[in-house]
């Protein structure tokens, strides 16, 4: 699991309410309410008196009074149920709910200081403020992307950040780049990401150099979801389908292999590939199509990459590059390395 160091286990384990969980195990039907509890037969050690697990709806607590003898939080519920670890279950919890850990892990402390450590490489935008999932707020999850109807204008696309950056004019018109003096990525570079479709679905904004203070190194707009995106995946799908597919994790790998040749790029924006994310690699892949993984090197991108090797290697061939050294990214690459990256050979 990607970045499984980070999880936050109040968040997934708020995030969530125990009748959700029954629910997931179908077995909510055994359960009366009555006030501000669920009581029904205990589902761990399988008793059948209808009063012996309760569930405070409010405490999003549990209990069972009967062999058990104890109780606890959603977590420490589906933990015991699978009979796996607290943390476990709590990327149980993630991958059954289609929760987004970097969304939560906003929220937390612990995921601060997650997240300026992921800023180092770059690649994971910052995440926008958790919300307290509800089912609703899950559905509203898997709701597509609105196009924008509007474009950001006067884009500064000589400004100093993209050369330092090591992109060309060519490259910073050819993906829309510009820094952005006034409007929502005020004094930030303006990166549009288009759906697979080819709309503009948001900008996101990188400041340009190392920011002060506690700014983000990447703004991404209220409400958007970026797990459901991939960067340049509408340009991507057009290449030939003999090239590999490769994946990176920022919009500056992308647009550095790009800019070299490896056109058919793909940014995750992050470290981890969400659930549609998946899916739409999916959608575009078949049994014949190649996909190399190159992910940071570093400890997110080694866990991304294993996670992501062994989803995707169910749909196609998948080969994953290893840097020999710590703290490289696709970014860094000398144009021949790209080059022999797209060939299969680096
Ligand atoms: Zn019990």
């Amino acid at each position: 699991m990607p970045k499984s160091q980070f999880v936050d286990f109040k968040a997934v384990k708020t995030a969530l309410t125990m009748e959700q969980i029954l629910e997931h195990y179908q077995l909510l039907h055994q359960f009366k309410r009555s006030g501000d509890s669920l009581n029904g037969p205990c589902p761990i050690h399988k008793g059948s008196s209808p009063t012996q697990f309760r569930i405070s709806i409010s405490k999003n607590i549990w209990h069972c009074f009967s062999e058990c003898k104890h109780g606890g939080n959603t977590l420490d519920f589906i933990a015991k149920m699978e009979n796996i670890s607290i943390h476990a279950a709590a990327l149980k919890a993630i991958e059954w709910f289609q929760l987004d850990p970097e969304t939560m892990a906003a929220t937390s402390q612990k995921a601060q200081e997650a997240s300026s450590e992921a800023d180092e490489s770059d690649s994971a935008p910052v995440a926008k403020p958790a919300a307290k999932k509800t089912a609703v707020a899950q559905e509203k999850n898997t709701t597509p992307n609105p196009p924008l109807k509007f474009r950001l204008d006067k884009l500064e696309r000589s400004h100093p950040y993209l050369a330092e950056r090591g992109l060309t004019q060519e490259t910073i018109m050819d993906f829309g780049i510009g820094y952005c003096a006034k409007g929502m990525m005020a004094e930030r570079i303006a990166i549009p990401i288009h759906n697979v479709d080819g709309k503009v679905v948001a900008y996101a904004g990188r400041f340009p150099g190392t920011p002060t203070d506690d700014a983000p190194k990447y703004k991404l707009p209220q409400g958007f979801k970026k797990s459901l995106e991939l960067f340049n995946i509408d340009r991507a799908i057009k290449e030939p389908a003999d090239q590999p597919l490769v994946i990176v994790e920022g919009f500056f790998d992308a647009m550095k292999l790009r800019q070299h040749g490896c056109r058919k790029v793909i940014a995750l924006m992050g470290s981890t590939m969400s659930a549609a994310q998946e899916e739409l690699i999916r959608t575009h892949t078949n049994s014949q199509s190649q996909i190399i993984i190159v992910l940071d090197e570093d400890e997110a991108g080694r866990a991304g990459r294993e996670d992501i090797a062994v989803r995707l290697s169910q749909i196609t061939f998948v080969k994953v590059h290893v840097f020999g050294k710590e703290g490289e990214q696709p970014d860094n690459l000398t144009p021949e390395q790209i080059g022999q990256l797209k060939e299969g050979v680096l």
